[in-house]
């Protein structure tokens, strides 16, 4: 590996670089990012050189997976504090155009169903077909063997997972473990739109997910300790969108003895924030 990824911004040079990694028999692992990096990235990018001798990282905000009233023009653009951030972590780093990925004319949508039905669709029905098509087009264009995505996306997790297997894209989704603030915060670039009051009280969010799935383990019904952290939440004065117990695998709603997962979105001023714990 070199100490300097190479920057690539076309899918025709991308995969003249994965013909020749793969020409020396390279594993390919790919860490799709709207970059903004941060530690939970770099922890993903850290596990992906575990598995695979050519690591890419990928940095595009995709406008298809924003509304028109969400933050695409404000997101965080921070490309060469990203380099230097991977120097010696990866080999590639691609940066696609938006016009690379949505040529004029462009005309496809995917449309989801399974562990994409509620929690993020009710607020942001776009959201996961952009990020759909979005994934897609990188598995395709880099022809990686290993995906990784952050738990922390626990929705999208899943929904990445079901959709490579059910249009059989040959790659192996890989989950990364979620990286916290040490109050418990999960990492994520939104958090840099906190201000210094916001920030002190976004750990509430994952503080009383945590108080549920205790509470859950110890015997309390589902629905109500979901409601218990809500108000929890809301009380610290944040907006709830959502906190949900689900099926742990494939998100559908939960019945006696299944493996839970809670999920939580919620808004502190204008930044929308999200969470997830297992019970
Ligand atoms: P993003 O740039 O927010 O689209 O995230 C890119 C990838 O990093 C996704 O797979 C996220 O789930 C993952 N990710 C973001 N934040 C964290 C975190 N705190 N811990 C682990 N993975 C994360």
């Amino acid at each position: 590996m070199n100490q300097n990824p190479t920057l690539i911004d076309s899918p025709e040079q991308l995969r003249a670089m994965v013909k020749v990694q793969r020409g020396k028999d390279h594993k390919i692992a790919l860490v799709p990012t709207m970059g903004a990096l941060h530690e939970g990235h770099l922890a993903l990018v850290r596990q992906a050189r575990s598995l695979a001798q050519t690591v890419i990282v990928s940095i595009f905000v995709n406008p298809t997976q924003f509304a028109p009233n969400e933050d695409f023009s404000r997101y965080p653009r921070t490309l060469d504090r990203d380099t230097e951030l991977l120097a010696g972590l990866a080999d590639v780093i691609y940066v696609p155009a938006v016009d690379a990925m949505y040529p004029k004319g462009f005309a496809t949508k995917i449309v989801l169903e399974g562990p994409a039905l509620g929690l993020e669709s009710d607020f942001r029905p776009h959201f996961f077909s952009g990020v759909a098509i979005v994934v897609s087009k990188l598995f395709l264009q880099s022809g990686a063997d290993y995906a990784l995505f952050g738990e922390k996306d626990y929705q999208q997790l899943k929904v990445v997972t079901r959709l490579a297997a059910d249009l059989d894209i040959p790659i192996q989704i890989v989950p990364g473990e979620t990286v916290r603030e040490s109050d418990g915060l999960a990492l994520s670039s939104r958090n840099r739109y906190l201000s210094p009051d916001e920030r002190a009280i976004a750990p509430v969010i994952h503080q009383s997910l945590v108080q549920a799935a205790a509470d859950i383990r110890t015997g309390t019904e589902p629905g109500i300790a979901t409601e218990r952290a809500s108000k929890a939440i809301s009380a610290a004065g944040l907006r709830v969108d959502y906190v949900a117990a689900r099926h742990a695998e494939d998100l559908s709603a939960p019945t006696p003895g299944v493996p839970l997962r809670l999920l939580a979105a919620a808004w502190i001023g204008g930044t929308r924030l999200i969470d997830n714990v297992p019970v």
